[in-house]
């Protein structure tokens, strides 16, 4: 009946999520609100970590990528997990610091780290750093001398995989902001220098082949990439790369169209991959990292909206205006990414309508989506917007001057707050 599987109606018709009455938690924390399921994201955590345990004999890490939810709150339950984290910027790691979180298991990346942030990631502890260019390396080389703490480095690979959703090709894409090339040979001289340099290690290998992807054969095929080039490495250098990060980008449900690989089957089927690899190569089985993102997190939050104005445009659309939009959830206006929506307390009732729900930032284009599925919504009435627990919060924006929403978590019917509102104060804090 919902795209998520922690969604349901209670007695009054309501909606709920995990178990909590989402007219309710409207009610006393007000909206627009983020709400997000413990309970569910701690399940994904596990189902990643138990598989991959299970297909590849415990040899390797899943590491949540903070940019898809970073809070604090959201740090400590990934590391009471045993999870590790990816971050790609210095905010990012001073969030999972503040927390307390395990800095010798975070991955930091970025194609333009600064001085300062490699500085910080080094000072840290951080327990490996994805380098994306040679300037990078020459730098942090430096900024490892100067601090004697000699860290772990990976290097990003474009293995010339351009994964959609629904297929893939291979490209030997190069035109890409994001890492070394192969087929040039600049993967391959970069290895060289980082081979010869006396500051950092060079650890392992990284790739990342794109987001929201259904298939499991682009991540195969990846993987078979990652390892021919360990293997030259190991044939021309004599080096052995020890950890080898095959990224995130597993896909979820955002609408019933929506029917991607359980996250078990990926882990089972590459791992068979990265194993019969080895053998054929005659390579040591390298320490495995993933890094979803989206797979954790999404199906775990939904983002929760008052009704203000209903405007029905005679053969044309009606329009349902709600006291958010693009600010808090900017997925449609970039891409056009596509939401499920119910309103949460006429949860029991059929959707007898399709609406174009429109946000109350001054953009035209500021929409939830068109053409969405609903029950009858008018003025006062919530809104609930299914799978939205990533990429929304951490890319909400304060446009319009618009207060950025509460996050809350729930778990089993019980509620907290683990992100304020932001304040009116809040929005002119540093103006001067
Ligand atoms: C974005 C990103 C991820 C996470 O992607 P999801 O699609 O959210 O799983 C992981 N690793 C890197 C390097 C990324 O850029």
């Amino acid at each position: 009946m919902f795209v998520s599987e922690n969604l349901d109606v209670n007695s009054a018709g309501h909606l709920t999520i995990g178990g909590a009455d989402t007219v309710e938690l409207a009610k006393e924390y007000g909206t627009p609100l983020y709400v997000m399921d413990e309970q569910l994201i701690r399940d994904n955590l596990r189902r990643f970590h138990d598989s991959m345990n299970k297909y590849y004999d415990g040899k390797g890490e899943v590491h949540f990528a903070g940019k898809a939810f970073s809070c604090m709150e959201m740090c400590r339950i990934v590391a009471d997990e045993g999870d590790g984290l990816d971050a790609v910027s210095i905010g990012e790691l001073y969030t999972a610091f503040k927390a307390g979180f395990p800095m010798e298991k975070v991955g930091f990346h970025g194609n333009n780290k600064t001085d300062e942030e490699l500085r910080f990631a080094v000072e840290h502890g951080v327990g490996h750093i994805i380098v994306d260019n040679i300037s990078e390396l020459q730098r942090l080389e430096k900024i490892a001398g100067d601090s004697g703490v000699r860290p772990n480095i990976m290097f990003r690979i474009k293995p010339g995989i351009d994964a959609h959703t629904h297929d893939f090709v291979k490209t030997g894409q190069i035109d890409s902001k994001f890492g070394f090339a192969l087929e040039t040979g600049e993967a391959f001289e970069a290895v060289k220098e980082a081979v010869s340099c006396e500051n950092v290690n060079l650890y392992g290998l990284h790739c990342h082949i794109g987001s929201q992807i259904f298939d499991i054969a682009p991540f195969e095929e990846a993987a078979r990439v990652m390892l021919g080039f360990i293997s030259e490495i190991r044939e021309k250098l004599g080096y052995e790369i020890e950890g080898l990060n095959l990224g995130g980008g597993f896909g979820i449900r955002y609408t019933e169209k929506d029917d991607p690989s359980p996250f078990e089957t990926y882990l089972e089927k590459v791992s068979d991959v990265v194993k019969s690899e080895c053998s054929r190569l005659g390579i040591k089985l390298p320490k495995m990292f993933i890094e979803p993102g989206r797979s954790i997190v999404a199906s775990a939050g939904i983002t929760l909206y008052t009704v203000g104005a209903r405007k029905e445009i005679p053969n044309i659309r009606t329009y349902i205006s709600i006291d958010g939009g693009m600010a808090d959830s900017p997925r449609y206006i970039l891409y056009g990414s596509e939401y499920d929506a119910i309103v949460a307390n006429k949860a029991d009732q059929d959707k007898t309508e399709k609406v174009t729900i429109a946000g109350r930032c001054c953009e035209s284009g500021d929409l939830i989506g068109e053409n969405m599925k609903l029950q009858h919504a008018e003025s006062g009435d919530i809104i609930a917007v299914c799978a939205t627990g990533a990429y929304n919060y951490s890319m909400s924006s304060n446009y319009n001057r618009l207060q950025k929403p509460a996050v809350v978590f729930v778990n089993n019917g019980a509620s907290r707050i683990a992100v304020k509102r932001e304040s009116l104060d809040d929005i002119i804090r540093n103006d001067i």
